[in-house]
């Protein structure tokens, strides 16, 4: 059964069948199926993520609900054989014919499962043997507030769920009553925006985890201009969920001269540097969100050039710090040509404090130093 109108395109090995127009168009249309080709990166990542997470996998199983044509499903059961089942579903049958005639060019028909059903349905339903998932991948259009509840309850206690946010505009505070219904936590419309977004969904998913008795660790998140991803493995475990608001808490911002802290407690907080009252950001997730040892796994596993400088930058990464500093911002505020960010964290490192790169973004530092003593560093 040909898939009309649709033409071959080639993504990591695997051949995919997409609309014509999403591979011309600045925005992929939705109709008659939807494939967005910059979000390759997006999909090399979890590649390489899902490859680095095999050894501790109980069930290789993976489940996408919102699969599209396809282009993670494929790519998984394509590039990583040793995944016994692939479970590739999506609402839109149109999308789900390209996928199922994409999957026999690429000869792995037989590890993959097609359905068309609403994806919390999906998820519940669990493979063919009617177990849950060894990993879970969502990635809907906008937000995946809604169906974390399924996500979890459909992922294997030792499994892994990577969950893609593209509500970027709600993430990063410009509809904050939006957010605070989504995601239980304020967002910071400020300069590391994207990771208060990141940590708003980390919480989400660690307390909508904690009701059912479940408990996360993300083990790597990354984001671009359209979007934010998450990477956290699930347990089975009472004792853990009942210890996850050690891993919650808030970002203070001081939007007059850009101080910014972490706190434990909800507090309205004047700035130490300049005594203006601070905004709150969160509640949010301010532990860890690099393990950095799979990470590590991650950068000998990946071969692409631009996963590779994402995935160095999060090895080294400060995680549980839950913000950065731009090094463009600390040049305006120094009145000097802009400071590369190598430098200056390495100029950070020698004062004594630590200093990293992030993987939120590549003209960003993190540092434990607070940012008049950046300043005074610099000068
Ligand atoms: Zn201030």
């Amino acid at each position: 059964m040909a898939v009309e109108g649709f033409v071959q395109t080639t993504e990591g090995g695997t051949v995919l069948l997409v609309p014509p127009d999403s591979l011309t168009s600045k925005v992929p249309p939705k109709t008659p199926a939807f494939f967005n080709p910059v979000a390759r990166l997006s999909r090399d990542l979890s590649i390489t993520a899902y490859r680095a997470y095999l050894p501790s996998l109980k069930s290789k199983t993976f489940a996408d609900g919102f699969a599209g044509v396809g282009a993670r499903a494929l790519r998984v059961a394509t590039e990583i054989p040793e995944i016994d089942a692939v479970y590739v579903n999506d609402i839109n049958a149109t999308a789900i014919g390209a996928a199922k005639q994409a999957a026999k060019l690429n000869l792995i028909e037989g590890r993959c499962h097609f359905s068309t059903n609403e994806v919390c349905k999906f998820l519940m339903q669990g493979t063919e043997e009617g177990d849950r998932f060894g990993i879970v991948d969502l990635d809907p259009f906008g937000t995946p507030a809604r169906h974390i509840d399924c996500v979890l309850r459909g992922a294997l206690g030792g499994g892994l769920v990577s969950v893609t946010a593209t509500d970027t505009a709600v993430l990063c505070g410009i509809y904050p009553e939006v957010c605070l219904r989504r995601y239980y936590g304020r967002p910071l419309n400020n300069s590391y925006g994207n990771e208060t977004a990141i940590r708003l969904m980390l919480s989400l998913i660690a307390l909508t985890a904690s009701r059912l008795e479940l408990a996360i660790r993300p083990i790597f998140v990354h984001a671009t201009m359209h979007y934010m991803r998450v990477y956290a493995t699930v347990s089975v475990s009472s004792s853990q969920a009942n210890v996850v608001y050690s891993n919650i808490g808030y970002v203070l911002h001081c939007f007059q001269c850009g101080h910014r802290i972490k706190v434990a407690e909800y507090e309205e907080k004047k700035c130490d540097l300049c005594g203006s009252l601070m905004r709150v950001g969160g509640q949010l997730w301010t532990g860890a969100v690099h393990d950095k040892e799979f990470v590590r796994r991650m950068v000998e596993l990946d071969n692409g050039r631009q996963s590779k400088k994402v995935l160095e930058a999060a090895e080294e990464e400060l995680g549980d710090i839950p913000y950065y500093f731009k090094a463009d911002e600390i040049s305006s505020k120094l009145r000097t040509n802009p400071h590369s960010v190598q430098k200056i964290i390495e100029k950070l490192r020698s004062s004594g404090f630590a200093a990293s790169r992030t993987a939120l973004n590549p003209g960003a530092f993190k540092t434990d130093a607070r940012l008049d003593m950046i300043l005074s560093t610099l000068k």
